[in-house]
C-alpha cells in the first residue's frame, strides 16, 4: 500500500485536480489523502470568525462567495450535465449546512464542523471526477477511522483496526480516496489535527495500513534548506533522516505539519516530498538513513514565549528543575528550548494560553521575566559526524544579532537559537549566507 498526500494548491482548481487524477494512476494499492482546495480552510476560518459575532449578514455573503467559487469549479471539472448536477446538489448540501450556522449558537464545536466541510468537499468532488471518467475508486470518509484521544492525541491502535475494517469491505478496489485534516475527537464530535494537518493524516494512515511509502505532493520540489518565502538561493534536500526532518517541521519549515514525521519514524516508512507541478523531480526522501557530515537546513518557528526564572535556591539544590517543570505539566503546556545557569532557567513555549497561571506559579520559586514575540532558529544536520567549526560557522553568521538562549547538544541534529522575532529574516539571510552560500564545500 502507497499513501498519497496532495495539498491545497495541489488541487486546488479543476486544472489541478485533472493532474492529480494523472499522477494517481497505477496498479498499486493506495490511498490518496486530499486536503481542502487553497484557500477553502482560510475562507472557513473567515466564516467561523463572523459566526461567532453574529455577524450574520457578513457571513452569508462569505459563504455565498465561496459556494460561487465552487459552482465555478464544478463547470470547469466536469464536462457531462448528469456530473455537473450531480456536483451542484453536493455544493447545495454543504453550503446550506454552512448556512443553517448563523440561526443557530455558534460554539468550537459548530466551528470545528465548518472546518471540515473543506475536505469533505474537495475528495468529494474529485471521486465525481473519477468517476465521470471511469476511474475506479472508494471514497473513505476519514471521520470514520481517524480520531484523536482526550489528550488530542491520534488513536493509532483505533485508526489502524477501523482503517483496516473500512479496506475490508472492498477487497477488489486499488485505489481509496479520502479526507486529510479531519477526524473526531474523544466525544465522538467532528475534530481535526490542526492547520496544514493533512500531511499528519497522511503518515497516521501510512502507519495504521503498514504502508511502504507516503507521499506527500505540494507546491515546491521538496524540502528546501532554508525558508524559500523569507530567503533567496534556496535549493531542495535530496535525503533527510527522520530526525532531521522532524526537527525541521517541528521548528518552522511549513511544507510538513510538526507533528507528521513521527507515525512514519516509528514504523519506518520512508515519506518523499514531491512536487505536483514537477512531478519528475527528484524531490526529498526521509527515511532511517542518515547521509550523515553536513550542515543541511534551517529553518525559524515564531510566536514563542521565553521564561526565565531566577532563583538563589538553585544553587546547590537538586529536584529544583522537577519542581519548574511540573508547573508546566499540569499547564500540559510543552517546553522547546532550556537553557541552565548556576541561579537561573531559561525556557520557551509556543502556547501561551496558560502563561499568567505558569508565571504565578513560578513566582513562588523566584524572579520570573517573560520577553514575548521571540524566534526560534533551529539549525539542522548531523553535528556528531560533521568537521568541527559547525557552531563557529553559525555564530560568525548571526555576528550582528542579538542572541537569547543557545541550545546545542540536546540532539546531535539540531543548534537551537532564540532571537526576537523582528530580527529573524536578517538572521535566515546571514546564515544562508554563512552557511550555504559562501562555502558550498562545507555545506
Ligand atoms: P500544501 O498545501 O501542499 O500542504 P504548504 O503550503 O503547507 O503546502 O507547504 C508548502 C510550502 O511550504 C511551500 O510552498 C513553501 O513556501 C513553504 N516552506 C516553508 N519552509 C520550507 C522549506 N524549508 N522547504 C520547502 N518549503 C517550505
Ligand atoms: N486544509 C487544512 C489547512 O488548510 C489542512 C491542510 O491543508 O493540511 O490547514
Ligand atoms: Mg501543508
Amino acid at each position: 500500500m502507497r499513501i498519497l498526500k496532495f495539498g491545497g494548491t495541489s488541487v486546488g482548481s479543476a486544472e489541478r485536480m485533472r493532474a492529480v487524477a494523472s499522477l494517481i494512476q497505477s496498479d498499486e494499492p493506495r490511498i490518496v489523502v486530499l486536503s481542502a482546495m487553497s484557500g477553502t480552510t482560510n475562507a472557513l476560518v473567515q466564516i467561523a470568525e463572523t459566526l461567532y459575532q453574529n455577524k450574520n449578514q457578513e457571513a452569508n455573503a462569505l459563504i455565498d462567495a465561496l459556494h460561487d467559487k465552487y459552482k465555478q469549479v464544478v463547470e470547469e471539472l466536469y464536462t457531462s450535465t448528469e456530473k455537473r448536477k450531480q456536483a451542484n446538489e453536493l455544493l447545495i448540501t454543504h453550503f446550506d449546512y454552512l448556512r443553517a450556522f448563523t440561526q443557530d449558537l455558534f460554539t468550537i464545536h459548530e466551528e470545528r464542523a465548518v472546518l471540515a466541510q473543506g475536505e469533505l468537499l474537495s475528495t468529494a468532488l474529485f471521486q465525481f471526477f473519477l468517476e465521470e471518467n471511469g476511474i475506479p475508486s472508494v471514497l473513505l470518509p476519514a471521520l470514520n477511522f481517524m480520531k484523536i484521544d482526550e489528550n488530542e492525541e491520534p488513536d493509532a491502535p483505533y485508526i489502524a483496526k477501523q482503517l483496516k475494517t473500512e479496506l475490508e469491505q472492498y477487497p477488489d478496489a486499488k485505489l481509496f480516496i479520502t479526507q486529510g485534516y479531519i477526524c473526531r475527537n474523544a466525544f465522538g464530535e467532528i475534530d481535526n489535527l490542526k492547520r496544514g494537518g493533512s500531511d499528519y493524516s497522511a503518515s497516521l494512515i501510512g502507519a495504521a495500513a503498514d504502508a511502504n511509502e507516503i507521499q506527500i505532493w505540494t507546491d515546491i520540489s521538496g524540502m528546501h534548506n532554508n525558508d524559500p518565502r523569507i530567503v533567496k538561493n534556496t535549493y531542495p534536500i535530496a535525503e533527510l533522516s527522520f530526525d532531521e526532518a522532524a526537527e525541521l517541521a517541528y521548528f518552522g519549515a511549513k511544507i510538513l505539519h510538526p507533528s507528521s514525521v513521527t507515525p512514519a519514524k516509528k514504523k519506518n516508512i520512508p515519506v518523499r516530498l514531491l512536487n505536483t507541478m514537477e512531478p519528475e523531480a527528484q524531490g526529498t526522501t526521509i527515511s532511517a538513513e542518515s547521509t550523515g557530515g553536513s550542515i543541511k537546513a534551517v529553518a525559524a518557528k515564531d510566536g514563542i514565549t521565553a521564561i526565565k526564572i531566577k532563583s538563589g535556591r538553585m544553587l546547590l539544590a537538586y529536584g529544583f528543575l522537577r519542581s519548574v517543570f511540573e508547573v508546566f505539566e499540569r499547564y500540559k503546556t510543552p517546553i522547546d528550548m532550556i537553557t541552565t545557569s548556576e541561579v537561573a532557567v531559561s525556557l520557551t513555549i509556543d502556547n501561551d494560553k496558560f502563561l499568567n497561571e505558569i508565571i504565578s506559579e513560578l513566582e513562588a520559586f523566584g524572579q520570573v521575566e517573560v520577553d514575548k514575540e521571540q524566534t526560534i532558529i533551529c539549525v539542522v544536520g548531523d553535528f556528531i559526524s560533521t568537521r568541527s567549526g559547525s557552531a563557529f560557522k553559525i555564530f560568525e553568521s548571526l555576528e550582528h544579532i542579538p542572541v537569547r538562549m543557545i541550545s546545542y547538544g540536546g540532539s546531535k541534529n539540531n543548534i537551537s537559537l532564540l532571537i526576537e522575532t523582528r530580527d529573524k529574516v536578517e538572521a535566515l539571510t546571514k546564515l544562508n549566507e554563512g552557511i550555504f552560500e559562501r562555502n558550498t564545500s562545507n555545506a
